[in-house]
């Protein structure tokens, strides 16, 4: 139920935030809310005198909560095409009304009414009023606007002239941009409660799944805008991120048959938080969080890393190559014996962890949120969110992994090669080595193998370059059975010495969008005598 003062302005919160306690039986509640309406210089409610003989009351804890602002109507699923679909498809249209409702929580297992709140546009109050807030339950506060893609600001606040004195005072405003892609969280009743039960001891101003989520919401827009880069993107990532609702189900319900990502297309990613630990990755991530989770921690950066898959993202660590790995093995000899491991192709430590320095040979050096590092964003990974700034997640997007940008290459490409003093090496022969399906009596889940053979062979010319072609990862994105980002080994064997190289489809793609017809790329290799 809403009483709603429209318009209203800021001159008029003092007036508003009347409070009428419903239970007269809670003695200190009554004391602190009288103690905050006398600060705020408000009118005093009246408080309940105790008899003698009176049984003391148990305290009341207090905290009313904005968990989210949702866009409740229109809603629209998410767009059809790949973007061959114009950039309005799934939006309102310029023009429409739309109806914003804020989500508003009483955590008090008491009644409040005659709550006040405002609406805030890009900083201007554009609707005050009073709600009435059962006890321990959420209501829900609309405003209409007419839809414009221009970005706003719109900010919801629950008693705005803080005359409710509560347990938790910096969960009472949400601020979201109106052109934000919308955010789902579905979370199990259970996990739901263990957040209630354990965040407001943080003391950092949270006291609930919905603060922890619009905390994480923060730290995802800041990721967004501060991943500038100069001149190829020199605003960072443009979209923005809002929570647009949490949706609680029975602790056991959030199960593999949930079709992971088109369950509500309404929203433009989704992501679920069951109680218990579950073994498919691919739907809901190991959400059985141990207590740091619980914490703004950088740890939770894993669950936008998921969600940016629904938005055409591929995992940009699948361009690391590994020695013996269920998933990748590099089959090439040099001397009668592998060269993974030996001086030609040493293991490699990594500063990001990974998943085991004893067979790492080659770690993608642009690490981000798709890859190890989760506290920044690699360049290909900003060009792709940028390049669909501003659309609806489209169909063929979430449909990972199989994305058609990755065979996205200049025309031809010029691979320069030199020693690692930079000298280029002469009428070096330069092999290729593609990553392919595994040889036979292979798992056939291990999709990444080099073989022994080259691929592509070439001579260097006498500035030590060669031509590679258009493509020569020979990679078909539109194939079926096509596995995501590659990277090629190369080798290069200059006068009895012999060194190796490697080069990830990123730089190719990268080369092609900046709009360079010929891609360029150096490679420094340590040469090595060879028998
Ligand atoms: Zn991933």
């Amino acid at each position: 139920m809403v009483n709603a003062m429209r318009h209203g302005i800021i001159a008029s919160w003092s007036l508003d935030g009347v409070l009428l306690l419903q239970s007269p039986k809670s003695r200190l509640l009554t004391l602190l809310l009288t103690a905050g309406a006398l600060s705020c210089g408000g009118e005093q409610p009246t408080a309940p005198t105790d008899g003698p003989g009176q049984e003391p009351e148990t305290p009341q804890v207090v905290d009313l909560d904005v968990g989210w602002i949702t866009r409740a109507e229109p809603r629209i699923a998410f767009a059809k095409g790949y973007l061959d679909s114009s950039p309005e498809e799934g939006w309102p249209a310029e023009g429409q009304n739309v109806t914003w409702a804020a989500h508003a929580i009483n955590w008090t297992d008491a009644p409040m009414t005659g709550v006040a709140y405002a609406w805030l546009l890009d900083g201007d109050v554009v609707d005050t009023g009073t709600v009435d807030l059962p006890a321990s339950s959420s209501t829900e506060v609309p405003l209409e606007l007419p839809w414009t893609f221009t970005r706003q600001e719109l900010a919801f606040r629950i008693d705005p002239s803080n005359r409710i004195d509560e347990i938790e005072e910096g969960n009472n405003e949400v601020v979201v941009a109106t052109d934000a892609l919308s955010v789902a969280l579905w979370i199990e009743d259970g996990l739901y409660k263990r957040f209630h039960d354990v965040e407001h001891s943080l003391g950092v101003g949270t006291n609930s799944f919905e603060d922890w989520a619009q905390y994480q919401v923060r730290r995802w827009n800041g990721l967004f805008k501060n991943a500038r880069v100069p001149e190829m993107a020199p605003d960072g990532v443009l979209d923005r991120l809002r929570l647009d609702y949490v949706r609680t189900f029975p602790d056991g319900t959030l199960g593999r048959s949930e079709a992971w990502w088109t369950a509500d297309s309404t929203v433009d990613m989704r992501y679920g938080f069951p109680t218990k630990r579950t073994t498919d990755a691919r739907q809901f991530l190991d959400a059985d969080l141990p207590d740091y989770a619980f914490f703004p921690s950088a740890a939770t950066m894993l669950h936008l890393h998921e969600m940016l898959h629904m938005r055409g993202l591929s995992d940009l660590y699948r361009l690391d190559v590994y020695q013996r790995r269920p998933w990748s093995n590099i089959l090439i000899e040099e001397n009668g014996s592998t060269v993974a491991g030996s001086e030609f192709m040493p293991f490699i430590q990594t500063a990001f962890g990974g998943l085991g320095s004893d067979s790492l040979v080659y770690q993608y050096p642009d690490q981000g949120l798709m890859a190890h590092n989760l506290g920044r964003l690699s360049l290909h990974s900003i060009l792709l969110l940028n390049r669909w700034a501003g659309r609806r997640t489209q169909q063929r997007q979430a449909g990972y992994p199989i994305q058609p940008y990755w065979g996205e290459m200049p025309s031809e490409n010029r691979l320069r090669v030199t020693d690692k003093e930079g000298t280029p090496l002469a009428g070096a022969s330069v092999g290729v080595y593609r990553s392919g399906p595994p040889p036979h009596g292979q798992p056939p889940e291990s999709n990444y193998y080099w073989s022994n053979t080259p691929d592509l062979v070439f001579t260097a010319a006498d500035d030590g370059t060669v031509l590679l072609g258009h493509n020569p990862f020979n990679l078909h994105p539109e194939d079926p059975g096509f596995q995501g980002p590659m990277t090629l080994i190369v080798r290069v064997e200059h006068e009895g010495r012999v060194g190796y190289g490697f080069l990830p489809v990123t730089d190719f793609n990268l080369e092609k969008w900046r709009g360079h017809d010929v891609g360029e790329y150096t490679l420094a290799v340590e040469l090595h005598p060879v028998e």
